[in-house]
């Protein structure tokens, strides 16, 4: 086991039932709570005492969620190379080469083989992960074209307020500064425009994975209201990629977006 260097680990040894017999009003709060030392895992009253002696003998919380993520990565990549890529095209309606399964992601193609994934740009761990959980579990649905915010999605209640903290937040101060990053986002990402979304001054849909589409949306500051930006996901979104890693997904995007506008910005 990782030592729990995040909420998101704590969150796995839950039930998810939200029985709110711990006090708080979700699994997800009681994640949170126990990360900023509020309470500990032996609150719940349902996570198995061995897990708990465990958890105990890891160290229990660490203070790196990218060791975290690390480990959940390495997880999937073994499943990966021992699962059936055939497979996963078919269900995803994506392509095979030279053994290799090929998948696109924000206009760069990245592949999967013995050997893991593979891509020509340099992507974070917190976007391999998704795209990982996307092929081992995704549903490959079509999307519908119903954008709802992640809050709205069949399991997005608990997960709103932290997506809209640790991604929407940060994604909309960078806007703030540097507005142009959207045309790169356009141009490098293979991003479109999308003109009439929600009464929005600019809008953009991006594909990190090819069922997932994303539409930021973002309104100007405008008559002493302060500017906001919403992250869209389309209606589908949770069939072709768990809550999960939907929220690993913004987080990774909006890193690397991060990272893209300290370097091009100045
Ligand atoms: S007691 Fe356990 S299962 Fe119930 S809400 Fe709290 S963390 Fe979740």
């Amino acid at each position: 086991m990782t030592a729990l260097g995040n909420h998101l680990e704590i969150y796995k040894l839950l039930p998810k039932t939200n029985c709110r017999e711990c006090g708080q009003a979700s699994c997800l709060a009681f994640a949170v709570a126990v990360m900023q030392g509020q309470m500990s895992l032996g609150d719940c009253p349902y996570v198995p005492d061995a897990q708990k002696a465990e958890v105990r003998r890891s160290g229990s919380r660490g203070t790196d969620p990218t060791e975290d993520i690390q480990g959940t990565l390495r997880v999937l990549q073994d499943e990966a190379r021992r699962g059936d890529l055939a497979e996963s095209a078919r269900r995803l309606g994506l392509t095979m080469r030279q053994g290799r399964l090929i998948i696109p992601c924000l206009g760069k193609e990245f592949s999967l083989g013995t050997d893991g994934l593979i891509s020509s740009c340099h992507v974070n761990s917190w976007v391999s992960l998704p795209i990982l959980s996307y092929v081992l579990r995704g549903a490959g649905l079509e999307p519908r074209g119903q954008w709802v915010p992640l809050r709205d999605l069949p399991g997005g209640a608990d997960w709103g307020r932290f997506f809209s903290h640790r991604c929407e937040a940060p994604l909309k101060k960078v806007i703030d500064h540097y507005t142009a990053l959207f045309e790169l986002i356009v141009e490098v990402f293979d991003g479109r425009t999308a003109p009439e979304q929600f009464d929005s001054d600019i809008a953009v849909v991006i594909h990190p994975l090819p069922k997932v589409p994303i539409l930021l949306c973002y309104w100007k500051p405008e008559d002493g209201m302060d500017s906001s930006l919403n992250m869209f996901f389309d209606a589908t979104a949770e069939d072709n990629l768990g809550i999960e890693s939907i929220y690993t997904l913004g987080v990774g995007l909006v890193t690397m977006f991060e990272k893209i506008a300290r370097t091009h910005g100045r």
